[in-house]
């Protein structure tokens, strides 16, 4: 059996966790956690457990993938039973595939518990259906910036063709740069977006606009917390919506 587990510790509400979850965090020996994860949910392990914060968030110390991995292996070499605790789901933007790769290179064996992602406890803070029918055919999942902290180098073109819902990640920073990217690629200024920070936990804030306003709405802001960012149809308020929906079916 498993000693080593990446855990998605969800968006922040420690209520959000999988029940898999808080059984393998109160009977973890060793916790590794990022910036990501809340404090109430670290809590959950036992009060001897060693807590290890490899928490990494701009600017601030924190160890590097390649100590968080040595790491990992080092704990899960003792025989410990091991919580690599992760914000959301490990395996979106998670960078699991480091953690997992220098696990089995040292031959630990390891089990994966999922968790909410960011994008969909944002639908649900939103009451929004991300791939709502007739609207949204599909859903992207988008890194808001690249290696050298710049933009991702995306297919603006078709990621705006694809008539579908754009999460945008790690975009709170970069939103002026993607949004200008998007228009430039054809999509109608118009367009419905929203960028929810903090999703489901105290300081939870909704900025709701279009691909031509949020990056201003963002910047105003000055967000403390995680941003997440949604783009597309299926984000227009109800209203808005009925009527695109009755347009839509009178064209057709
Ligand atoms: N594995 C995580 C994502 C990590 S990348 C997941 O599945 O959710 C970090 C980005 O996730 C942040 O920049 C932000 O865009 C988003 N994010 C994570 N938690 C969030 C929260 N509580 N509220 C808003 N955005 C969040």
């Amino acid at each position: 059996m498993a000693r080593v587990f990446l855990v998605g510790a969800g968006p922040g509400d420690p209520e959000l966790l999988t029940v898999k979850a808080v059984r393998a965090i109160a009977a973890a020996d060793v916790l590794l956690y990022d910036s990501l994860v809340d404090l109430r949910v670290v809590a959950m392990a036992r009060a001897d457990a060693r807590l290890i914060d490899v928490g990494k968030r701009c600017g601030r110390h924190s160890a590097s993938q390649a100590e968080i991995c040595r790491m990992l292996v080092a704990q899960g070499r003792t025989g410990a039973l091991v919580v690599r605790l992760k914000g959301g789901d490990p395996m979106v933007f998670g960078r699991a595939t480091e953690e997992m790769d220098a696990l089995r290179a040292a031959g630990i064996g390891f089990e994966v518990i999922p968790g909410v992602t960011a994008a969909t406890a944002a639908a649900a803070a939103l009451r929004c259906s991300l791939t709502r029918r007739g609207v949204a055919r599909s859903l992207h999942f988008l890194a808001g910036h690249g290696a050298e902290s710049g933009l991702p180098a995306h297919d603006w073109v078709s990621l705006t063709k694809s008539g579908g819902t754009l999460v945008v990640y790690m975009g709170g920073q970069t939103l002026p740069g993607l949004a200008a990217h998007f228009i430039e690629a054809g999509m109608a200024p118009g367009m419905p977006a929203v960028a929810v920070e903090s999703v489901s936990l105290e300081g939870q804030r909704i900025m709701r606009g279009t691909i031509g306003s949020l990056p201003g709405l963002v910047v105003g802001a000055r967000a403390a917390g995680p941003v997440i960012v949604l783009i597309g149809e299926a984000l227009a308020e109800p209203e808005a919506l009925d009527s695109l929906l009755l347009q839509i079916e009178t064209e057709v």
